[in-house]
């Protein structure tokens, strides 16, 4: 005899304030009545992304409940004794986003939402916890980058407004995935976030090393005036030649100035998605 006792599943987005989750959420709202909507907040992302997440809080007519894993940047970068994360350490994203999503699902069975596209072939972080099985609607229904923003101009919402000014992701302000052309960027729309993700860049207690957001450039060098410019001709010269590449490469490319699909593999999919 089944067993009556078994609760039905709970149904989970967790977005991330970029677009493609977002869409998700439009795409879902009216199909899923009883949708749970998250985000984990790291308290280190752009005003942008909060701006865009009430918005969408507006749209969706309900709350979006805010994670966090009872810590703080701070708190785990101590711990850690000073390391910044980077994408071989990438702490960060275990301990503020993906621990915070196990530990609000709990133990219950739950069905997890992922923005993946139709037209992408990245793969991310999809738990392993038996409890939790992962769908992904865009795949099913074929909606690809055109689709996503379909879906976003119909309902309203439009792009996350970081879009505009030419950072091609969500996530934390300091994020290291982000691209030279990117932290200039930050750089003139939000100087002092550049001043915070500068000040983390200092020797650690463990060796005394100094570890550095872009890997090979201190953030103080990035900043000064010829090398900005110099980053922004270079991003200008990777336009010219996609220029000249087929005409199908969709808009983000443009935003961060890489190939579309190298640029989005390499990216923290929980994060960024
Ligand atoms: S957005 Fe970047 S810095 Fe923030 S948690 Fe994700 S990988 Fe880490």
């Amino acid at each position: 005899m089944a067993d009556t006792s078994e609760k039905p599943p709970r149904h989970i987005l967790s977005l991330s304030g970029g677009k493609d989750s977002a869409a998700l959420a439009v795409y879902m709202r009216d199909r899923v009545s009883n949708m749970e909507y998250i985000f984990h907040d790291t308290a280190k992302e752009l005003p942008d992304t909060y701006e865009y997440l009430e918005k969408l809080e507006a749209y969706l007519g309900q709350k979006i409940v805010r994670t966090t894993f009872g810590t703080t940047f701070d708190h785990l970068l101590r711990v850690k004794g000073g390391m910044l994360p980077s994408n071989h350490r990438r702490w960060c994203t275990e301990y503020m986003k993906l621990k915070p999503f196990e530990a609000y699902i709990g133990e219950a069975p739950c069905i997890n939402y992922v923005g993946i596209r139709a037209d992408e072939k990245r793969v991310g972080y999809i738990s392993h916890k038996p409890n939790i099985k992962a769908v992904f609607p865009f795949i099913d229904d074929g909606i690809d980058y055109a689709g996503v923003l379909n879906i976003l101009q119909g309902s309203g919402l439009g792009l996350p407004p970081f879009m505009a000014w030419g950072r091609s992701r969500s996530g934390c302000y300091f994020c290291f995935y982000q691209q030279k052309i990117e932290w200039v960027r930050m750089r003139r729309r939000y100087p002092h976030l550049y001043e915070e993700a500068k000040a983390y860049e200092k020797p650690n207690r463990t060796n005394g090393n100094t570890f550095y957001w872009c890997q090979d450039e201190p953030l103080v060098e990035l900043e000064k005036p010829e090398r900005m410019a110099e980053i922004e001709r270079n991003w200008e010269k990777k336009q010219e030649s996609l220029r000249s590449r087929p005409k199908n490469v969709p808009l983000i490319s443009s935003l961060g100035g890489r190939p579309h699909e190298a640029t989005e593999e390499r990216a923290c999919l929980i994060c960024q998605l």
